[in-house]
């Protein structure tokens, strides 16, 4: 199933998400479904929140992103329940963009290091570092869970400017080429 994607000035995504249990309802349906919709709208990665559920899983798929890290080109994965234990190394610039903002990119500094622990779809647990590019993608993905979008890791000069921009974004002043839910829409 392919679910709308949340517009940037939906509370739950603002919302801190909760650990799940293994016996969380649908959980089995979830997981592919996050990659379809993921898929759909051309993501690196997607965040429940995203979809409207408050709950500590992401998905990421890298392979659009291989040419500029190699490694990406297999990385599939599903973190449940993750939890980023270490950011270490310089911070380092790129540009971002996100689902939930159609249209808008910026440029947003972050560590080059994470280690961070997850279960997986079969609900095996991982401890694991990751670097650059796939760290960077983890970051933004993890950040969703506690309620951060990257427009907040914007410098404050530039965040200043972008209040408008993200306003008319939230009133739904965008063009994407999938399903959206705005602020103020219920999700079902
Ligand atoms: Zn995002």
């Amino acid at each position: 199933m392919i679910y709308p994607i949340v517009v940037y000035g939906h509370p739950v995504l603002r919302k801190v998400a909760a650990d799940i249990e293994k016996d969380y309802p649908g959980l089995e349906r979830l997981i592919p479904d996050l990659f379809e919709t993921m898929y759909k709208s051309e993501g690196l990665g997607l965040a429940a929140p995203q979809i409207g559920k408050s709950i500590r899983i992401f998905v990421i798929d890298g392979k659009p992103a291989a040419e500029d890290e190699p490694s990406l080109a297999d990385f599939k994965k599903a973190f449940i329940n993750p939890h980023i234990t270490e950011k270490s190394g310089d911070l380092v610039p790129m540009t971002e963009g996100c689902l939930s903002i159609p249209g808008l990119r910026e440029e947003v500094n972050r560590e080059s290091h994470i280690r961070i622990t997850y279960y997986d779809e079969n609900w095996n647990w991982h401890d694991e570092e990751y670097d650059g590019y796939t760290a960077r993608i983890i970051q933004h993905e993890y950040d969703h869970l506690d309620g951060i979008m990257f427009t907040d890791k914007v410098n404050p000069l530039r965040r200043r400017l972008l209040k408008s921009k993200l306003m008319a974004i939230s009133k739904g002043k965008f063009e994407a080429e999938y399903r959206t839910i705005l602020p103020g829409q219920k999700i079902k």
